[in-house]
């Protein structure tokens, strides 16, 4: 029967040797899956690793081939993988579809652009020491990467960033999180079972502890998920000196200003609040909105909240949240605000039914001494802030420990993209929201307590490669080179005559 979802009920059951995977639509359970230990992660890391030879070997071309025929795989099996996302992740089915079309998306934008990236750069050194020198930078990539995804967007945050280390020429064993393994297990078997490709993607099955013991295997630690992980990770990393990059949470901000067109400015500000229910690292929690437009701003939002629909059916607009404490995490920040002054214009509360609901809320009168303006809130609460000019609006944007993305609404394409320079975060959208995201060519990189590394632009894929430098001549070469041995005072002259020629000024490179 459906019931409250149980949150003291620990979803990895050691005793049992099962994560117990439920809907957080009504709190009633779809599987037991069995759950792996530090065994199974040994073996299927040496595994990896054993199969990983022969993949990189292959080269780009061959791996594209097999991407691509994995990219039909995902494509026919959508509306599947769409339907396991909804179940276990409490989603409205826009929010799994958008996830799926940008992991087909992933992939075909490393298909495009691997090969080249990959390629083997001749330079020929530009510095006199390198004259006569030719040099190769090749790529070689990290024998093994671990991806540890959040549940939010868990098929993007573990195979999306499985698929450029596959490119780049790595093994990848992810472990999505306790939460919502079924997607993310359903993807693997594809690859393995459905495609035949080599088997160099697995899939490891457990809790937070799986994953800090996962950091010690591999070679690259591709991370998304909270701050709070994210750090123990890089600690657990660095004793290692394994390298890693990691995406972590958000407090992303949305600054409307005088001359925005309203309408548009609040529709992006419903959906970028509100998408996949506020569960989203790159949404809008705080918007910042000139006096002269915040009321009939604030009258546009409320409107179109109101509008929203929570529930169950395809046409809904918000789900359930996914993770069940976060309905209290959502709450208690809720009831700080208001009992320091603040005021919802919508919502405010759980809503009463079975499973892990919260009304969609709309705050104002808040202001940054409340732990809604500071802390992730991570779910359908949008709180607005009333401020006199842009300078304010700047200046509280970057009141934040977060640096992950922002959007600007202004009167003009150029006064947003003036505005955008000034905001600390590694993405401004002028006039929309997540332009960036769905652009696979630019580098996305949280700044601050938001991210260490990045994903997309070159570095996306780059980062799970090492370079080797191959360092020959394209002249012949002589017996000895001036700066060997034998070391004596003629060479030395010789030496430090060409340091004055190469380095000095004036009368200077005359030695005078
Ligand atoms: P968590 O940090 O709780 O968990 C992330 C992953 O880490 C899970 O798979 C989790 O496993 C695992 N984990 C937990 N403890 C450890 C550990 N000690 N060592 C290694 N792995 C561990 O994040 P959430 O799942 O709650 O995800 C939401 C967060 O992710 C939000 O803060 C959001 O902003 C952020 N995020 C960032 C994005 C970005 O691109 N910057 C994109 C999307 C989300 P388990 O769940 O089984 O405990």
């Amino acid at each position: 029967m459906a019931t409250k979802t149980d949150t003291t009920t620990p979803l990895v059951d050691h005793g049992a040797g099962v994560i117990h995977v439920n809907r957080p639509a009504d709190g009633s359970l779809i599987e037991d899956v069995a759950l792996h230990d530090t065994a199974h992660l040994a073996e299927r890391a040496a595994r990896l690793r054993e199969a990983q030879v022969e993949w990189e070997s292959i080269g780009v071309q061959g791996r594209t081939m097999w991407l691509r025929r994995y990219k039909k795989w995902i494509f026919d099996n959508t509306d599947r993988l769409i339907e396991i996302s909804r179940q276990e992740g409490g989603r409205v089915p826009n929010e799994p579809l958008l996830e799926v079309t940008l992991l087909m998306e992933v992939i075909e934008h490393w298909a495009k652009h691997a090969p080249s990236l990959l390629a083997p750069r001749h330079i020929r050194g530009a510095n006199a020491t390198a004259l006569g020198k030719r040099y190769t930078v090749h790529r070689h990539a990290y024998p093994l990467v671990g991806v540890i995804g959040g549940w939010n967007f868990p098929m993007l945050l573990t195979i999306g960033d499985a698929v450029p280390a596959l490119f780049a020429g790595s093994a990848a064993l992810v472990k999505p999180s306790e939460i919502t393994p079924l997607a993310v297990r359903e993807l693997v078997r594809g690859w393995r079972i459905e495609v035949g490709a080599p088997p160099v993607l697995d899939i490891l099955l457990g809790g937070g502890d799986l994953g800090a013991a996962l950091v010690d295997e591999t070679d690259f630690v591709q991370f998304t998920g909270s701050v709070a992980t994210g750090k123990r990770v890089a600690v657990r990393a660095a004793a290692a000196l394994t390298p890693y990059s990691l995406e972590l949470g958000g407090k992303d901000p949305c600054l409307v200003l005088d001359g925005a067109n309203l309408e548009r400015a609040a529709n992006c500000a419903v959906y970028g609040g509100f998408a996949n229910n506020g569960q989203l690292c790159m949404g809008f929690e705080r918007i910042y909105v000139q006096d002269s437009v915040y009321d009939e701003f604030v009258e546009r939002v409320v409107a179109k909240v109101h509008a929203l629909r929570s529930g169950t059916d395809d046409d809904s607009d918000l789900g359930a949240l996914t993770f069940p404490p976060q309905v209290e995490t959502i709450d208690s920040q809720v009831r700080d605000a208001l009992a320091k002054g603040a005021r919802a214009l919508t919502g405010g509360r759980p809503i009463d039914r079975p499973g892990n609901w919260y009304e969609p809320t709309v705050l104002v009168d808040v202001d940054h001494t409340m732990t809604v303006m500071r802390e992730e809130t991570f779910g359908p609460v949008l709180s607005i802030v009333r401020v006199a000019d842009a300078d304010e609006a700047v200046r509280l944007a970057n009141d934040s420990d977060f640096g992950l993305s922002a959007s600007v609404f202004a009167g003009s394409t150029r006064e947003g993209e003036r505005i955008a320079e000034r905001i600390d975060a590694g993405a401004v959208t002028v006039n929309g929201f997540l332009t960036n995201m769905v652009c696979g060519d630019v580098p996305q990189a949280g700044w601050k307590d938001s991210g260490s590394g990045g994903r997309n632009g070159d570095i996306g894929l780059l980062k799970f490669t090492r370079t080797k430098v191959v360092a020959s001549s394209w002249i012949p070469n002589p017996d000895n080179d001036p700066n060997w041995f034998p070391y004596s005072p003629t060479r030395r002259a010789v030496f430090r005559a060409a340091t004055r020629l190469l380095h000095g000024r004036g009368l200077g490179r005359l030695g005078l």
